[in-house]
């Protein structure tokens, strides 16, 4: 095969005989191009068939890549179950074996939606408390999985937990699961290890056929991915695993960065360090270097860059007062670069951060796509605070009445709601109006009666506060008084989980999202068109994401924002106040940069408008670290002013960017 596309040390790695091998080497070196000249050398050259591969990747563009190549190499299609992410490869095993597990094999991969609904229904069957969403269950069940404890394992299950019932929970869900033939994302993974793990035969057979083992971003495998590997590693061990360290970003999901650590002692494997990186330019190696040598735990590594095609360029620093200047400068400043042919990747710390930003991208036209997760108005909470919004504005709104009846929970159960509407369908009015009328008629069971009260009221004074008052205060209304804060809080302070903190912030900046608009018909057009915007289909499109979906990917352009104390490093992080947590961010903080080619734009706001209130921030610890970057002298975008609505829209100047105009064109046209 072709190795001259590989550097000396990259041609080492590829060219391995047998045995283990641990590919150690920052960001950028071509650990993932190394990876998939491996699987293709091992065909080629060591002649195994390619279906006796295993070649676990982190995206699915990466699987894409060797399969392409191969074919390419071998001038063939191959088809393999062998290539894709950990759980789309125990996935297709699971199907072979499920009725070891008491499974047919066409059972159905649930989303996270639907394994929530499940779970809610066990714990409307287990009369759980009711202030306690079922979100908590679900993630504290994840994490069990995650680490190998079955739902009959009582006394890990207490050890591992302190929430009441869990294990009657987790015991009740994973019958229905069965009962209904479904797993949820933690199974996949967790069925085929007690396959494995229960079947000497099964094991055997798959250490017979299974000759090579390849993983891409090794540092953040967590506890059962890496002992179902060893569970179908043979005695000849070959292992051939790539990875960074200073890349381990999924501690919090259980990643495990002792694995790599520990990697060359457990396996007694030499270890390849590639030193060359063929992505970023000095500039950004020397920023990425200077912020990740004050990590202590460490293994330690040097990066020279030796790509001549890529222009040196200074780092960018901005500041801006707000969140808002931030966005508006982002989205000034890429429309000036987007062209068809290039990469320009925006990487924030907290999904709230994405807000603003699509809100700019929407003004300026600008075609983007968020990679890893919903858009910020497709997210569960803001969906279901907009619903209250909806039915607010009109009572005959009645998929927005059903998604927020007993949300929170208020003890309204689909009995209740079957009452409601049966009662709407016979007198044609909406499931509110009916539920007002039987209300008011006092034709409702006496505990039903004190249950739907306040969730008449809130709708009732949200009504009447349309047109009275700022949408801002609206918001701040609903959220408070329909309980929905409170049961974000309390899940939180429960369970410290990352995603309800993220909810939290999602819901505050969804009140900014409120404050910048006069009326609700305004705002909910404004949704509509966020939504729509979705819909179109371009050749090349803005990529939005957090820095966490950003790993193993890379841009010409990247933008990364909001680099202030309490959002990057993250509040949780200085809130833990621990060496171990701030390294973590501070490994996010190299991820984001070594994904530049050569423009890397970094910013700030002195201030963040949140939940009504201005709070004033400081830079980022992370921004001191960093020797070689100067902040620019004129650091805010030109003469904003004209976007402060209409007072400027006349101008026709030409010097304005394309997106520029493209916006003070929406504007024209969207305000009277
Ligand atoms: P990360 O740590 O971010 O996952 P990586 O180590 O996996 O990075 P790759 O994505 O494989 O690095 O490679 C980075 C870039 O360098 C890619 O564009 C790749 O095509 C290019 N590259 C890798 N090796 C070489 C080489 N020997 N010559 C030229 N370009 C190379
Ligand atoms: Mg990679």
């Amino acid at each position: 095969m072709d190795l001259s596309k590989l550097n000396k040390e990259q041609k080492t790695a590829v060219e391995h005989r047998k045995g283990p091998l641990l590919v150690l080497s920052g960001a950028g070196t071509g650990k993932t191009r190394v990876l998939t000249s491996r699987f293709v050398y091992i065909v080629k050259n060591l002649n195994v068939k390619f279906n006796k591969i295993i070649a676990v990747t982190f995206t699915n563009k990466a699987a894409n890549e060797i399969k392409e190549r191969v074919n390419l190499e071998l001038q063939s299609s191959i088809d393999t179950p062998w290539i894709g992410t950990f759980h789309s490869i125990f996935a297709k095993f699971l199907r072979k074996h499920s009725n070891l597990v008491k499974l047919k094999s066409n059972f159905t991969i649930l989303d996270i939606e639907d394994q929530k609904k499940l779970l809610k229904q066990v714990l409307d069957y287990c009369k759980i408390e009711k202030d306690i969403n079922e979100g908590i269950y679900h993630n504290e069940i994840q994490n069990l999985k995650d680490n190998k404890i079955l739902f009959y394992e009582n006394k890990k299950i207490s050890k591992f937990s302190s929430i009441e019932r869990l294990d009657d929970i987790y015991s009740f869900y994973q019958q229905r699961l069965i009962e209904i033939n479904a797993v949820d994302f933690g199974d996949i993974l967790l069925h085929s290890y007690t396959i494995l793990f229960n079947n000497e035969d099964i094991r055997n057979s798959y250490q017979k056929f299974i000759e090579h083992i390849l993983i891409d971003e090794f540092q953040d495998t967590n506890l059962i991915q890496y002992d179902l590997i060893k569970l179908i590693l043979n005695s000849n061990k070959n292992l051939f695993c790539v990875g960074d360290d200073d890349q381990s970003i999924y501690a919090w999901r259980g990643a495990n960065i002792e694995n790599i650590i520990n990697f060359p002692k457990e396996f007694n494997s030499p270890v390849v360090r590639l030193t060359k990186n063929y992505r970023s330019n000095s500039s950004i190696l020397e920023a990425a270097a200077c912020i990740i040598s004050n990590n202590k735990n460490r293994l330690g590594k040097d990066l020279v860059s030796f790509n001549k095609n890529i222009p040196d360029q200074k780092i960018n620093l901005n500041s801006f007062y707000s969140q808002e200047e931030e966005s508006l400068w982002i989205s000034d400043n890429i429309s000036k670069k987007f062209q068809d042919d290039n990469s320009i990747g925006v990487l924030v710390r907290l999904t709230a951060q994405m807000r603003s930003i699509e809100d700019k991208f929407i003004k300026y036209a600008l075609p983007y796509e968020i990679i890893g997760g919903p858009r910020f108005f497709d997210r569960k909470e803001i969906k279901d605070i907009l619903a209250y919004l909806k039915l607010a504005n009109s009572f005959k709104d009645d998929l927005s009445f059903e998604r927020v009846i007993n949300l929170p929970k208020r003890g309204v159960g689909d009995q209740s709601v079957k009452l409601i509407i049966d009662n709407a369908r016979e007198k044609k009015l909406s499931f509110f109006e009916s539920l007002e009328l039987l209300y008011n008629d006092n034709n409702l069971p006496g505990s039903l009666m004190l249950k739907t009260k306040p969730f008449i009221e809130i709708i009732k004074k949200t009504s009447d506060l349309i047109n009275k008052t700022t949408l801002e205060d609206i918001g701040i209304f609903i959220i408070e008084e329909s309980g929905y804060l409170k049961m974000l809080e309390n899940e939180k302070n429960k369970l410290k989980q990352v995603e309800n903190e993220s909810r939290i912030d999602n819901l505050k900046e969804f009140v900014n999202a409120l404050s910048e608009f006069e009326n609700l018909d305004d705002f909910l057009e404004h949704v509509g068109l966020v939504n729509e915007n979705q819909k179109k289909t371009h050749s090349n499109s803005v990529k939005l994401m957090t820095l966490h979906a950003a790993k193993g990917l890379e841009f010409d352009h990247v933008y990364l924002p909001g680099w202030e104390e309490g959002i990057f490093p993250s509040s949780r992080a200085l809130e833990q106040n621990s060496s171990k947590s701030l390294e973590e961010e501070r490994r996010l903080a190299y991820v984001g940069i070594t994904r530049a080619k050569f423009d890397l734009n970094l910013s700030y706001a002195t201030s963040r408008y949140t939940y009504g209130m201005n709070n004033y921030s400081l830079p980022s610890r992370f921004l001191n670290e960093i020797s070689n970057i100067e902040k620019n002298s004129s650091n805010t975008i030109e003469d904003h002013s004209e976007f402060n609505l209409t007072k400027k829209i006349t101008s026709d100047n030409i010097q304005l960017s394309p997106g520029k105009k493209r916006m003070l064109e929406f504007l024209k046209k969207n305000t009277k």
